[in-house]
């Protein structure tokens, strides 16, 4: 080895050191690091407690998964599928469309990932919003039934003549359970990751306190109140989140299966806290869309999961949550309802 190797190899070595110096010192476990992401049409925010490195791989991950599950990207299989009647997906687009069908069947319906036709026709999926005929909704709604949306053949979708699938209302949930698994099995303990309207948090906060997770308010810029809670997923769906005017007529994003309009069952918003992502995306869309009284029924006959219902007059609160649920501001004054089982 001659003079300049040897410098070499000792200048290496001494970045190397300082390289390992900075890192235990900034991968302090009660030190946060956060970053923002743009994707899946939202803004999201991810905090960790103890590992920096870990976010520039959740920050791909996302990336991944927003292109893979993508109904809109020309290279998603989901794309793909849509446009040629079917074809093998990617087996995240089929461990997802697995899981939603089932919540599809089990929601008798309420959730339809088929429902894309009737969204597109409205505008929601360009921006170019327009109100379509009765005649117009009733031939796209003939193409729509999650029960003909075949995954029978292991890897591959096939699709009834007209039907197009789309797993917008379950993919963030999907997206917080794949971040959830990658941060625990790099050793992390404590993070909150915000995917817009869909929070995830892992642990307890470095100190062992429950998170305080804000429930935005429907109907202004504020919020309703604060729920406590640690690794739960706390998922909000509302009419506030992608809307638009047309004459003096507010049309938003959560379409009914039953009708191809808008939900309008009396919720403003719907917020299901549960363990697993998927499920509480899929129920904070489909039990918005149930409305109050088949919701209510619907909680009931499950074991899985809380919620928060706000309709214009009311807050109503599922038992499991009765503690942890605080109302706060103009919100303290409204009648609270807490659902029970019996
Ligand atoms: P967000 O994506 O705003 O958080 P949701 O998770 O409630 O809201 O998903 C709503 C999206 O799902 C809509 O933008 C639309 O693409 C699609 N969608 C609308 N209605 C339904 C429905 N009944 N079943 C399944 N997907 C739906
Ligand atoms: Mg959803």
């Amino acid at each position: 080895m001659n003079k300049k190797t040897i410098c070499k190899a000792a200048s290496i070595v001494l970045i190397l050191l300082m390289l390992t110096g900075c890192s235990s010192i900034s991968e302090n476990p009660n030190e946060s690091y956060s970053v923002t992401v743009y994707a899946m049409d939202t803004v999201m925010e991810l905090t960790v407690y103890g590992n920096q490195t870990i976010l520039n791989t959740a920050e791909s991950l996302i990336f991944e998964l927003d292109s893979k599950l993508s109904v809109t990207n020309a290279e998603s299989d989901i794309y793909k599928v849509n446009h040629e009647g079917g074809g093998t997906i990617c087996s995240e687009a089929y461990e997802l469309l697995n899981q939603a069908l089932e919540l599809c069947k089990r929601t008798d319906g309420a959730l339809d990932v088929s429902i894309y036709p009737v969204v597109e026709a409205w505008g929601f999926t360009t921006d170019e919003y327009r109100v379509p005929t009765d005649d117009e909704l009733h031939e796209l709604l003939r193409s729509v039934d999650h029960n003909s949306v075949d995954i029978s053949k292991n890897g591959r979708v096939e699709l009834a003549p007209g039907m197009m699938i789309d797993l917008g209302s379950v993919a963030k949930g999907y997206t917080a359970n794949r971040l959830v698994k990658l941060l625990s099995e790099n050793g992390v303990k404590s993070a909150l990751l915000n995917l817009g309207g869909n929070v995830h948090v892992l642990g307890t906060k470095p100190d062992g306190a429950l998170w305080k997770i804000a429930v935005a308010d429907p109907a202004g810029d504020g919020y309703v109140g604060v729920i406590e809670a640690a690794d739960k997923a706390i998922v909000t769906s509302g009419e506030y989140e992608r809307f638009f005017e047309q004459d003096g007529v507010r049309y938003h994003h959560i379409i009914d299966p039953a009708t191809g309009h808008p939900a309008d069952n009396g919720f403003l918003s719907v917020t299901i806290v549960g363990n697993d992502g998927v499920l509480c995306d899929a129920l904070s869309t489909a039990l918005f869309v149930m409305g109050s009284d088949k919701a209510a029924e619907f909680w009931k006959e499950s074991d899985d999961f809380e919620a928060i219902f706000i309709a214009s007059d009311e807050i109503m609160v599922t038992e499991g949550l009765e503690d942890a649920f605080s109302p706060i501001g103009a919100y303290n004054d409204m009648k609270l309802t807490i659902l029970h089982r019996d």
